[in-house]
């Protein structure tokens, strides 16, 4: 049992940093994708405030149009008016339409300055939004490039140690040991073998029977500590 345990010590020598590759290769690209989902969530953001500023713009314009053709309804009656003096009744209706015509185009206007107002103002929104869209992507570019290069890196580091842990796998560990082994790997992190100081796990940090302590030293089969399951090693 002592070769098995020296057996998986070589490779937990090389596991844990294996472990730390294979976290860094999945974190980095998560990483990337929050960071761009921010930005996409700007963008979206970006296109609804421009959008919106447009729609405005066209209700404006149909107010300005509408307003145009009022006018030119009035100047129409009023010529009507100038040629019909002699009929009062049709007069006050040319008045009275002239008059409504007149309300229809200031409450119009009014509501045109109003809307110009929130057309600058969503412009406004709009430039800032694309000033911190821009600020950002640049941002983006320069942390993806980083990514980049810590990706290959990680692979690079990854790709070494496993053909390191390939020339230390021994034919001598047998499979239920390896098995248990490459459990623990990854339910702790990369760390399936803890060493023993005194009575204390140094991967949990409890303290683990004298009794136990002396199965370990033994040596004549795998101890787990009976907190974290890791794997016992006392180094002396
Ligand atoms: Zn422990």
């Amino acid at each position: 049992m002592q070769e098995t345990l020296s057996a998986l010590l070589q490779l937990q020598e090389l596991d844990r940093d294996i472990f730390r590759a294979q976290t860094e290769l999945k974190r980095l690209p998560a990483e990337r994708n929050v960071r761009k989902a921010e930005i996409e969530k700007r963008q979206t953001r970006l296109a609804e405030v421009r959008h919106e500023a447009k729609q405005v713009r066209v209700r404006i314009k149909e107010i300005e149009d509408l307003s145009t053709q009022h006018r030119q309804r009035i100047r129409k009656v009023e010529n009507e008016a100038a040629g019909s003096r002699q009929d009062m009744a049709l007069l006050v209706a040319y008045q009275h339409e002239i008059r409504t015509l007149k309300k229809e185009i200031s409450t119009s206007e009014e509501e045109g300055v109003q809307l110009v107002e929130k057309a600058e103002g969503l412009d406004a929104q709009a430039a800032a939004l694309q000033a911190e869209i821009d600020k950002e992507l640049a941002l983006f570019a320069d942390f993806a490039g980083n990514v980049d290069r810590e990706f290959a890196a990680a692979e690079k580091r990854l790709k070494g140690l496993q053909d390191q842990r390939k020339a230390r796998m021994s034919s001598k560990v047998p499979p239920e040991a390896l098995s248990l082994y490459t459990r623990l790997l990854s339910a702790r992190e990369g760390v399936a073998i803890a060493h023993l100081d005194g009575r204390t796990c140094q991967g949990c940090f409890m303290e683990i029977p004298t009794n136990m302590v002396v199965r370990v030293n033994r040596g004549v089969e795998l101890v787990q500590c009976p907190s974290c399951d890791r794997i016992l090693h006392n180094p002396r």
